[in-house]
């Protein structure tokens, strides 16, 4: 297969979902260099002996109107199957509905006085509506303030510890909006008494393909972008933005118009050998990423609960979450078979050595009944898999950008913007990045 072109109007740097969503939306000329040796980026899929693995779970919310038609169009509603989210969690060794906060019915009596006066006490205590401004500034004291002491010790301190990999004091309540449920205290009752579950949450439902894993839909965005325009194993080395060229790992350069970055913004700005100001390598020392490292589990026989994924906050288990993607969608494993994911709060201690531990919690949650029934534990790693909302992160990510705009780049993406946000939000990103394109060149 021939290399890429020497010159080219745009190049966009990763083949990952934003990477592709560029190309596709952008009408001029355009090429992808991608490092790896498939398209997809986070969104590829493993299989082994029958078992299929995403990187860790990877379910498909749909919210905008013209990515959704895009998916759709490339893959038929009929490749998809809409799930009802069956995700719960698992502490004081029962199970509670998912969110928390709102579901606190089932745990020990105590457990459950102390989340409702702590959610009576903060409540009652606060104004009705308070200023963006007025709240908290960091996630832990943000968490006491909605939810009060018990929810935030039994439940979201921990359990944001265990997945942020730093304390929630060192993370700004900002980022959190979207993404943490607030009921209301007649929802909190309810739920601690067992007088309804709660579904809350941006994600009741999603989508997913029948068979196959996620990868089918980065591979379907590779088709539609034109194969011949994506370079595989072309992993760009060092840019200079003066010269507007990169260099590749085997020498060879290719010159461009318009740069598109979707590798991890800290990554990008180290490879860069034009001028950076101090400022801006001053700013990218201070962006934080922790990394993620989970398991790929096969599992012979059934799996003991229904769920797709499981929270465990306790801090005595070294997993956060607990994935079963054949309980969403059986083909992900053999017949009678189940395919799990586990990822890891402890980030450091050789995987061989915590594995008998997770077999230990995946037997006491009830997945499965003993030891014997997991034919593999595989263990893998995302580096700078989520990005730390720490206090720099604000400043220190918009002086990068706004720096990178005077260069004419875009760095886009979950991580070449340097955010924490899903599929869907990587599609999107690709498109405004044409737009944007499209604007330069008119
Ligand atoms: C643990 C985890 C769970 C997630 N779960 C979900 C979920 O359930 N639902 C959801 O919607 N989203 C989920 N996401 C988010 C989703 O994976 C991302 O938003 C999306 O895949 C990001 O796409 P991207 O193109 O921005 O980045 P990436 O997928 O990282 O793509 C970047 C590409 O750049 C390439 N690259 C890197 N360096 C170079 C280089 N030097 N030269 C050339 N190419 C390079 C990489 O190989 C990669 O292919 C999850 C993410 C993680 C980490």
């Amino acid at each position: 297969m021939p290399g890429p072109a020497s010159s080219t109007k745009t190049l966009i740097i990763g083949a990952g979902l934003a990477g592709l969503s560029c190309a596709l939306h952008h009408e001029g000329e355009a090429q992808i260099l991608e490092a790896g040796g498939r398209v997809g980026g986070k969104a590829t899929t493993e299989r082994h002996e029958g078992f299929t693995f995403d990187v860790t779970g990877h379910w498909l919310h749909l919210r905008d109107p013209d990515i959704e038609r895009l998916v759709l169009d490339m893959l038929g509603e009929d490749h998809f199957t809409m799930v009802d989210r069956i995700s719960r969690i698992w502490s004081s060794g029962v199970y509670t509905e998912y969110p928390f906060q709102a579901n606190v019915h089932g745990l020990p009596p105590a457990v459950v006085h102390e989340c409702l006066m702590g959610a009576i006490e903060a409540i009652t205590g606060r104004p009705e509506t308070v200023a963006l401004e007025d709240e908290p500034e960091n996630f832990a004291d943000w968490i006491r303030f909605y939810f009060g002491e018990g929810i935030a010790r039994h439940f979201m301190v921990p359990y944001n510890a265990k997945l942020w990999g730093v304390d929630a004091t060192e993370i700004t309540s900002r980022w959190c909006q979207r993404f943490v449920p607030r009921p209301k205290l007649e929802d909190i009752v309810a739920g601690a008494v067992g007088h309804k579950a709660i579904r809350m949450g941006y994600n009741a439902r999603f989508r997913y393909p029948k068979a196959g894993g996620i990868e089918s839909l980065p591979e379907a965005l590779g088709d539609r972008v034109g194969r011949e325009r994506i370079f595989l194993n072309q992993a760009a080395r060092r840019f200079d933005l003066d010269a507007r060229t990169v260099t590749l790992a085997d020498g060879r350069t290719v010159k461009f118009a318009h740069l598109v970055n979707t590798m991890a913004l800290t990554k990008f700005i180290d490879a860069i050998d034009s001028p950076v100001p101090q400022a801006v390598r001053d700013a990218r020392a201070k962006l934080r990423a922790t990394e993620t490292v989970y398991f790929n589990v096969g599992v012979e026989g059934p799996v003991g609960q229904p769920d797709h994924w499981i929270y465990v906050p306790e801090l005595e288990w070294p997993m956060y979450r607990v994935g079963v993607f054949s309980n969403a969608i059986p083909a992900m494993a053999p017949a009678g078979c189940g395919s799990l994911y586990v990822e890891m709060a402890d980030r450091t201690t050789p995987a061989e050595a915590i594995a008998p531990k997770v077999t230990e919690g995946l037997v006491a949650m009830g997945l499965i009944e003993s030891a014997a029934q997991v034919r593999f534990m595989h263990p893998r790693r995302i580096p700078n898999a989520y990005v730390v909302y720490d206090f720099n992160y604000h400043a220190a990510r918009q002086t990068i950008h706004d720096w990178l705009a005077t260069q004419g780049v875009q760095s886009i993406g979950r991580y070449g913007d340097w955010n924490y946000s899903s599929m869907e939000d990587a599609m999107i990103d690709g498109r405004r990045a044409a737009h944007r394109l499209r604007e330069l060149s008119a």
